[in-house]
């Protein structure tokens, strides 16, 4: 692991910085709840910013798409990349119409993303994609083959640039309203797993062991 901090320049956060940290446990943990990351190049001065799944292995970022992308072809020549991942946790009202705000944990990692080009270290970040999407998920699907591969673009990106930021509480209203009679608080948000939906050429296929957490009680 590199060094536990990953504060840099341009990764200091500015703006109410209390609410930031800088270890690789707390980028990590959000890192790892997250399912979405927010993947922002510029193309010819037009950043674009382009939601992706990924996954986290060490201190490692892993990113997958089509060789025909131009994200993916974008990143793989180097270019500087930013990536977030927000996890947003509740809805918070305010008195006022200034102090709406949400309670969220996000993470910011800056960095250039490099090509996976050995053949199994391409799988392996594969299957660390997968597992992100469902723990424990690769050992039950079958892996790329070759042809799937050479379709397949796999960048990592190295997490040594980053920061945290997270917002948690109630709203903080003037010490003037408080007494207007306004509804104030907080309206918690959390993401909500179904129950799964079985394909139709299934068959009789019982549901897999990582679907466990997914079943109804
Ligand atoms: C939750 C989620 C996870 C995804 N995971 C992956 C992944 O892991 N790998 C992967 O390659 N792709 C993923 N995608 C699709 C990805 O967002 C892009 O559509 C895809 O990578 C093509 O990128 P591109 O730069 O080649 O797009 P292009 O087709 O070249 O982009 C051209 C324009 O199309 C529009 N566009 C492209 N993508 C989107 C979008 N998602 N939503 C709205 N407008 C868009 C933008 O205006 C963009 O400027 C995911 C999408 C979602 C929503």
């Amino acid at each position: 692991m590199g060094t536990n901090q990953l504060q840099t320049e341009a990764t200091t956060v500015k703006r109410l910085p209390a609410r930031a940290s800088y270890e690789r446990d707390e980028a990590y943990a959000v890192l790892d709840e997250g399912l979405i990351a927010h993947v922002g190049i510029a193309v010819d001065g037009q950043p674009f910013v382009i939601p992706m799944v990924y996954g986290r292995d060490g201190d490692r970022l892993l990113l997958h798409g089509s060789v025909a992308s131009r994200l993916l072809r974008t990143l793989d020549t180097g270019t500087p990349v930013c990536v977030t991942v927000t996890i947003l946790d509740g809805l918070v009202l305010a008195r006022s119409q200034f102090h709406h705000s949400m309670n969220y944990r996000s993470v910011v990692v800056l960095g250039t993303a490099t090509r996976l080009g050995d053949p199994a270290a391409a799988a392996a970040a594969l299957e660390c994609i997968v597992d992100h999407i469902v723990p424990g998920r690769p050992a039950e699907a079958r892996p790329g083959n070759d042809a799937e591969l050479r379709q397949t673009t796999v960048l990592e990106l190295p997490i040594e640039a980053a920061s945290v930021k997270r917002r948690t509480g109630g709203p903080i209203d003037d010490d003037a309203d408080l007494d207007l009679g306004i509804w104030a608080g907080v309206v918690p948000v959390h993401l909500s797993i179904g129950e799964p939906v079985p394909d139709p050429d299934l068959g009789d296929v019982a549901l897999p062991a990582s679907l466990d957490p997914y079943r109804r009680p």
